[in-house]
């Protein structure tokens, strides 16, 4: 499970912006996943008590927000979920897409004291 790497990632930016900010405690880490991230957001969350176990950020909570994959028809401009819609435009049956949102993976937020 690779995400289990990609929560270590995170935990060590978070920990160097920590000490740039003299941050003493974080309580919540804001991660933003587009639909279409190599990251899972179920397995971020499971992997994640594992991953700050006996660190820390033991008592730091863990928050996704996914974003949906979402794009717009190159024939009629619709702009749909390619997932729910299996990337067929539901306006006119095209496959032609442009890809808007769902490939996002930032750290949005940092909630610190
Ligand atoms: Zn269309």
């Amino acid at each position: 499970m690779h995400e289990l790497g990609i929560v270590y990632e995170v935990i060590k930016i978070v920990d160097r912006f920590a000490q740039e900010n003299q941050l003493t405690r974080v309580d919540k880490i804001v991660l933003e996943v587009g639909q279409l991230s190599q990251a899972i957001p179920r397995f971020l969350e499971e992997c994640y008590p594992a991953a700050v176990s006996e660190t820390a950020y033991e008592d730091t909570k863990l928050e996704i927000i996914v974003l949906p994959a979402n794009a717009k028809c190159k024939n009629c401009n619709e702009v749909y979920n390619v997932i729910k819609y299996r990337k067929i435009c539901p306006q006119c049956d095209a496959n032609q897409y442009e890809l808007i949102s769902g490939q996002e993976f930032n750290i949005k937020e940092i909630v610190a004291y």
